[in-house]
């Protein structure tokens, strides 16, 4: 289902938030990018953007940055050149212990997903575009909820995507995210030192 809309407050970061970036996950995440209001974003630019429905290929499948949509993504990043990323997905839930094992590194040559809470996820983008296409103080994630949330899980994932809205700066986003998800935040941080080595926790 396609949805674009920028927000320009001027001077700032520039943030991009994209969904429904394979398969039928359109469908969920415009239910959380369509309310995102421009109130929410206090300085420089959000750009939201919801892809139509595609053939499902993994975005960790290295064909995939080679499809359409995926040509699509590089596209946008390379435009707007984002320092703060949201790749914003949904799962299903016979899904969801694979994405969360703690064997997820052997399986899937990736660290788990973090729950934050209510089902919802986040981890690193893809390896290939954190490392290829973004430069590392960048700030980058993979944002998972249940697709069809209930409201309780739309609530968790709506209110992470405003903080990345109001943030300003990379500092700022760490501090919030802190405050409300510490021990999750802990997690990311020890995740990005065993993959990236000395990358941030994002
Ligand atoms: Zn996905």
């Amino acid at each position: 289902m396609a949805y674009f809309k920028i927000i320009d407050k001027g001077n700032g970061v520039n943030r991009l938030f994209i969904g429904g970036v394979h398969g039928k996950e359109g469908l969920s995440t415009i239910k959380a990018l369509q309310e995102i209001r421009d109130d929410d974003v206090t300085r420089g630019k959000l750009v939201i953007h919801n892809c139509d429905e595609s053939p499902y290929l993994s975005t960790l499948d290295p064909l995939y940055y080679q499809s359409d949509v995926g040509k699509e993504v590089l596209y946008l990043i390379d435009y707007y050149k984002p320092t703060f990323y949201v790749e914003a997905h949904c799962y299903k839930e016979k899904n969801f212990s694979n994405l969360t094992s703690p064997h997820r590194m052997n399986k899937a040559g990736v660290p788990p997903l973090i729950e934050l809470d209510k089902g919802v996820l986040i981890g690193s983008a893809s390896p290939s575009i954190r490392t290829n296409v973004f430069r590392k103080e960048d700030v980058c994630i993979t944002l998972e909820m249940p697709c069809n949330p209930n409201s309780d899980s739309l609530n968790v994932y709506l209110e992470l995507l405003r903080v990345f809205a109001a943030s300003t700066s990379r500092d700022e986003l760490e501090n919030k995210i802190k405050e409300i998800y510490p021990r999750q935040l802990e997690t990311a941080i020890k995740y990005a030192k065993e993959f990236f080595g000395n990358y941030p926790p994002f």
